[in-house]
């Protein structure tokens, strides 16, 4: 791995994240900041989108934060945005030229939902440069997909990665969900047979997460019928059925480089990889997630809040939390080792120093020993395939790995804040 750019002294290119939080329907797995909002507060949120393109140089200047003037990435998630009318999005894309330098090959993603993008926003949306489209499909099986709010079948989600290959959309991805309700492995294995098969150069695979923020999440911890968290297959299984997909998609072509990400040759997500390499990127509206390092070249993390009404009356941008040295590494671990290329020891040491890394070597050599890591190339520590399954276990036995000794003004005692949230937007639920 070779220093960052930033560390070279050279200028490193930016990341937009956009969200979008409408929809058309709010799915039972969802824990996101998005919501069946009227159509008619979409123009109202465009303008905030533009009011904060605007505002960005100012506002990082003012916090001592370098904000990239070239952009080589751009992500539209949400929410749906390809509900936005074509007139929004073409707006939206040329205020982001307005404002950027935007690289010709800079790649543009933008989220949509099978049957949920109208010919004339697809063809809004390839004028404007976008040039990826990602699909939450979630089940090619259509009793799976109804049960959480979504209304296509299997044959029309693949009908809708057709339809968009044949306008001419360069990468195409699309995302399932293992381990949603009523799911079995002969369902499961229906709906990554048919993911493998689809003309797409990407996918990504979740494993349904039991939390308070979706309603299935909330339902299967506290009871109730409503979303069919009675209907929730088996953890074991759905690890299983994880590790089923990843090699199904490998042999498919699909080759996973990350914990739930897969791409053939040239597909991998450029702005989803910058989340991992720790490289900038600032997110604009509802509960967007930002990234920049100070001028002296630490990270700082920023969001904006998950209220749409605060929103559109003017909410921008939290105050910054500027990492400490601490906290800068430990997210290059357990934001590094998500990728299968692992994390190099030497760009570790090269950033942090020798005697902060020294201070992980035993709990490197237990979770070696036990199985979860290994080095994959001389000098590098990955997660092994299942070591990825028990990715969390792994990110917590580094988390408590103790102070480098002569070091504990550094590296202890510090105050965490909230960077844990590691800003990961590249889904398509
Ligand atoms: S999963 Fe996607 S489409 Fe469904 S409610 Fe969440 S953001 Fe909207």
């Amino acid at each position: 791995m070779v220093a960052p750019a930033w560390r070279q002294g050279q200028p490193e290119p930016l990341g937009l994240y956009i969200s979008v939080p409408f929809c058309r329907a709010k799915c039972s797995f969802c824990n996101f900041a998005s919501g069946v909002y009227p159509r008619s507060a979409m123009p109202g949120y465009v303008a905030g989108l533009l009011r904060q393109l605007r505002a960005a140089r100012a506002w990082a200047e003012a916090r001592g934060l370098v904000l990239p003037d070239r952009v080589d990435t751009v992500y539209l998630g949400g929410g749906t945005p390809s509900l936005l009318p074509p007139g929004l999005l073409r707006t939206l894309l040329l205020a982001i030229r307005g404002e950027f330098t935007l690289d010709s090959d800079a790649e543009i993603t933008l989220e949509a939902a099978p049957l949920q993008l109208e010919p004339a926003t697809l063809e809004a949306a390839l004028q404007a440069g976008v040039n990826r489209i990602s699909f939450g499909v979630q089940s090619f099986v259509e009793a799976e997909a109804r049960a959480t709010a979504r209304t296509h079948s299997g044959a029309e989600a693949l009908a809708e990665i057709e339809r968009v290959r044949a306008a001419g959309v360069a990468h195409v991805s699309a995302d399932l969900i293992a381990g949603l309700p009523g799911q079995t492995g002969a369902s499961w294995a229906a709906s990554f047979a048919r993911l493998a098969e689809a003309p797409l150069d990407h996918a990504s695979i979740y494993m349904f997460e039991l939390d308070d923020d979706s309603r299935l999440g909330a339902e299967a911890l506290r009871g109730g019928a409503r979303f069919g968290a009675q209907l929730l297959p088996h953890d074991d299984a759905v690890a299983d059925w994880y590790e089923q997909a990843c090699a199904a998609l490998g042999a498919a072509g699909l080759g996973q480089y990350e914990i739930s990400n897969f791409a053939r040759s040239g597909g991998r997500s450029r702005h989803n990889e910058r989340y991992w390499l720790r490289a900038p990127y600032l997110g604009l509206g509802v509960d967007a997630h930002s990234m920049l390092r100070s001028v002296e070249g630490r990270c700082a993390r920023f969001a904006v809040g998950d209220a749409l009404g605060a929103f559109l009356e003017g909410a921008s941008w939290e105050e910054p939390h500027r990492l400490t040295a601490a906290e800068e590494l430990e997210e290059a671990w357990f934001l590094g080792l998500r990728r299968n290329a692992g994390v190099s020891l030497a760009a570790l040491c090269e950033e942090f120093g020798p005697p902060a890394i020294a201070a992980y070597a035993s709990a490197l050599e237990e979770l070696t020993g036990s199985g979860l890591l290994h080095s994959k190339e001389p000098g590098t520590v990955a997660l092994t395939a299942r070591g990825r399954l028990l990715s969390n276990d792994v990110f917590a036995a580094l988390l408590l790995a103790p102070a480098p000794p002569g070091r504990p003004s550094q590296f202890a005692g510090s105050d965490r804040g909230p960077i844990v949230d590691n800003g990961i937007d590249g889904h398509s639920y």
